[in-house]
């Protein structure tokens, strides 16, 4: 008998031989004499066959199965199944734990559930097979970017601090109480934005990070709550055209090389001004599919020439800040174009901005810029949208380090969650998240956020205000 572990997908091989397997048990039928179990490992499903003692498992026991590996007759073979032309007779069965019925079916893709116990169950919402299908890409796509930055186009993965000071990428930032200076805070990174660009001062010249993005607002379906995950990503000695032709061809070889059924509609992407798309299509982010219906058909699109402002709203994080009526488009650190500099001064609002978003069948998934690197330029922006000098002095530190000699830079960060989501057609971004909150900030089965004990609140000089 062998004693080594065999995986499902490996049974194929092992015709006539005696085998271990461990897993989970998937389904059991009981036909009198003879029982039916399909088992389920991390590599896929098979069927075992054995006498009545199998009797006593039921659904999502977890087992060890000694058995032998036998040929299934031609016309019983399965071929739903990867493993579908072999069955395991079992010899000798092993209960390693026995499952309660579960609080929800595992069959089905669960969209019918209700999200709540799904998310409260997630350990268990994860063994559905869709479920475990998209986690499990996720980890290839993420591999795959990986590989094809560092090995290809000599990037380095540089991890960047979450107890950070605030980055405003115009949303609402996470505060973390700071025991060692009561009554000060950190907060958490809305991006690596500031730190991305130190590190082209830095002299990396090629930077990325799997980056984990924290932002206080509301949940949508294309927007998870609190936080997520983007590829973040910057170049020094580069033009616009340098990052887009980068992340095009990335993009392009990772959905051939991973989603083969999918079939881009377009290439080159198409590349169309801020103003044309809104002429055009009423929309900054275009769905350019010749056929909505076709849930293999994927629209890539470049949108450039943004405005470099936009008019102030009151949601905005710059508001109150001055008298000035602009915020910025993208962000505050976003190059204007260089034909219109002479703008800046005269009509801030008709600068064009070297914005650039990534658009995918009507979805925002990423958008970046080529940055400013001159200080006097910085001030300016900062002028613009109406920082107070105490506001400018809280982004010293970067215009200090671009007097220490800065290369031009830019850079784009594409959400690896919202393109996922595009990509498989999931009605939301939490079908392609491990852990996701729910809508209304929960988080997946520890139910946070939770209350302080007294003590804890007492170390941070914090006293809560009566509701
Ligand atoms: N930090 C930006 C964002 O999160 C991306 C970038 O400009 O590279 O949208």
């Amino acid at each position: 008998m062998d004693k080594k572990r065999t995986l499902i997908k490996e049974l194929a091989e092992k015709v006539g031989k005696k085998v271990v397997l461990y897993g989970w048990v998937d389904s059991v039928r009981d036909h009198g004499k003879v029982v039916f179990i399909d088992l389920r490992d991390r590599s896929g499903l098979v069927q075992l066959v054995g006498k009545e003692e199998l009797k006593g498992l039921g659904m999502e026991d977890v087992v060890e199965i000694r058995g032998l590996v036998k040929k299934r007759p031609e016309k019983l073979v399965n071929p739903n199944l990867f493993t579908g032309k072999v069955e395991v007779e079992v010899e000798k069965h092993l209960l390693l734990n026995k499952a309660k019925e579960l609080p929800l079916p595992l069959s089905g893709d669960g969209l019918d559930i209700e999200e709540k116990v799904r998310i409260k169950y997630r350990y268990l919402d994860l063994r559905r097979k869709r479920m475990a299908s998209n986690i499990r890409l996720r980890s290839k796509v993420v591999q795959f970017i990986r590989n094809w930055l560092i090995e290809k186009e000599d990037f380095v993965e540089i991890e960047t601090p979450i107890l950070t000071k605030t980055t405003p990428e115009g949303a609402r930032d996470f505060l973390v109480p700071a025991r060692l200076q009561p009554g000060k805070f950190y907060a958490l990174p809305q991006s690596p934005q500031q730190y991305k660009q130190l590190l082209m001062v830095a002299g990396f010249e090629r930077y990325f990070q799997m980056a984990r993005c924290f932002r206080d607002e509301d949940a949508r379906a294309d927007r998870a709550y609190g936080e997520f995950t983007q590829l973040d990503l910057e170049m020094s000695f580069v033009e616009q055209n340098d990052i887009l032709e980068l992340i095009e061809e990335m993009f392009t070889k990772m959905i051939e090389t991973l989603f083969p059924e999918k079939k881009i509609s377009k290439s080159p992407w198409p590349r169309i001004s801020h103003k044309e798309a809104m002429s055009k299509y009423g929309s900054d982010k275009p769905d350019l599919r010749k056929n909505k219906k076709d849930k293999d058909e994927l629209a890539f699109a470049w949108i450039i020439d943004f405005p470099l402002f936009v008019a102030q709203s009151k949601e905005d994080f710059f508001h109150g800040s001055g008298k000035a009526k602009f915020a910025p488009s993208h962000h505050m650190f976003t190059a204007p174009h260089p034909e219109d500099l002479k703008l800046l001064e005269k009509n801030p609002l008709r600068v064009r901005g070297l914005q650039h978003d990534l658009v995918l069948n009507g979805f925002e998934v990423g958008g970046g810029s080529i940055r400013i690197s001159d200080p006097r330029i910085q001030e300016k922006v900062f002028e613009l949208i109406g920082f107070s000098k105490k506001q400018k002095e809280q982004f010293a530190h970067l215009l200090e380090a671009f007097t220490y000699g800065v290369p031009p830079h830019g850079g784009i960060a594409p959400g690896i969650d919202r393109l996922l989501m595009v990509i498989l057609g999931e009605p939301s971004l939490r079908e392609v998240m491990a852990f996701p909150t729910t809508t209304s900030g929960k988080t997946s089965i520890m139910d946070a956020p939770s209350s302080a004990s007294k003590k804890q609140l007492s170390e941070l000089g914090i006293k809560l205000a009566k509701k």
